[in-house]
């Protein structure tokens, strides 16, 4: 993997050096026009983004400027770019550098990152295209070349994940990191681009890459969020009839666990007395009511937390079907989720003719 980093330097920058674009910021090296527009660039594309700098510029061309504007004027100048406590930040930076440094940049990483609103990503670039600082600025872009290149299907979203290509990218910085900083966003921002819109044919680093060896430069990277799951509490019955048959039920075609057979249970925890009334409204008359155990079940977005009840019924309703403990292991598919509650062990795994395939 460092090795294939290390390939990338020399063409990357060669690349860099004829195909930079010519935007404002990068007119001079500038701290104060390379924070401004690393912030803005934040949340908009760098076509938009050129009118708001200019414009932002001319009004406000220094630190000490931005420290003393009136707060509605620089709402105003913001305007469009919406995030406004990015703008408010940006101010109060400005104010910490009047009032700490006379006005004076702070020229490392880690007096930048400091500062309000600067993170390692803006810390990084500043500090290395404007201070010469030998530190990596890793946004989404770079992100998505190193997988690439390297072929890694590792989930960026993770801060260990981040963190092992921010050290892969260490190890190879040139002494001018600022320049290929710079070039690695470049490439991501105008030939590595998202999805299967990536230009290969026309990047500089096609011989050294492994995802356009491979033919997976699409699918990387990996990007997997954590899923809000929504947890919701259950209480399932082993509904027996006194000969010791099994009330189960046809979930509905559609949904969770489509067409597969359950174990009757309803949403929240009921208590035994509420058990005995659902009971009779389904038409039986309860003999006793034992509570079996708790169990959980993780679906993709919900959680199942349940209380299962054994209830002995003297009447079994016709809205069930009743079968006995052999039938329902035999012939009926019952959820993964339920299988606690089943009068057989849980590790069965035989599937009847009803079943329908599990669907979590
Ligand atoms: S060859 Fe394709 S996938 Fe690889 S870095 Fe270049 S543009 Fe990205």
């Amino acid at each position: 993997m460092e090795n294939q980093l290390q390939k990338i330097v020399n063409p990357l920058l060669a690349w860099y050096d004829t195909h930079r674009r010519a935007l404002p910021w990068r007119i001079d090296r500038d701290p104060y026009h390379v924070w401004v527009s690393e912030i803005m660039l934040q949340q908009t594309r760098v076509e938009a983004v050129v009118k708001y700098y200019t414009r932002f510029i001319r009004t406000l061309p220094d630190v000490r400027s931005l420290s003393e504007v009136p707060e509605d004027r620089l709402l105003k100048l913001w305007e469009g770019l919406g995030y406004y406590s990015r703008a408010r930040n940006l101010k109060k930076a400005a104010e910490m550098m009047v009032r700490d440094g006379g006005g004076v940049f702070p020229d490392t990483f880690d007096s930048l990152r400091k500062l309000p609103g600067v993170g390692e990503y803006t810390a990084g670039a500043i500090a290395s295209i404007c201070f010469h600082e030998k530190v990596t600025a890793v946004d989404g872009n770079v992100l998505r070349v190193v997988s690439r290149v390297t072929g890694s299907r590792e989930n960026v979203l993770l801060p260990a994940v981040r963190r092992r290509m921010e050290s892969l990218l260490l190890q190879v910085l040139p002494d001018d990191a600022g320049s290929f900083n710079e070039a690695l966003m470049e490439l991501g921002e105008t030939v590595c681009l998202p999805g299967s819109a990536a230009q290969c044919g026309e990047c500089p680093l096609r011989g050294n890459c492994t995802a356009f060896r491979d033919g997976i430069a699409a699918e990387l990277p990996v990007r997997v969020k954590k899923t809000q799951r929504r947890q919701e509490q259950r209480t399932v019955f082993l509904l027996m009839t006194e000969d010791g048959r099994i009330a189960v039920e046809k979930r509905p075609d559609t949904g969770l666990l489509a067409g597969m057979y359950q174990l009757p249970n309803v949403e929240g925890f009921l208590t035994e007395e509420e058990i005995r009334v659902a009971a009779e409204t389904w038409g039986m008359q309860v003999l006793d009511i034992a509570f079996l155990k708790e169990a959980r079940h993780v679906f993709t977005h919900l959680d199942w937390l349940m209380k299962g009840y054994r209830v002995r019924v003297a009447r079994p309703a016709g809205a069930f079907l009743w079968v006995t403990p052999a039938q329902l292991r035999e012939q009926y598919a019952l959820p993964t989720a339920l299988k606690p509650f089943a009068p057989f062990p849980t590790a069965w795994k035989k599937r009847g003719r009803h079943s329908s395939g599990e669907q979590e």
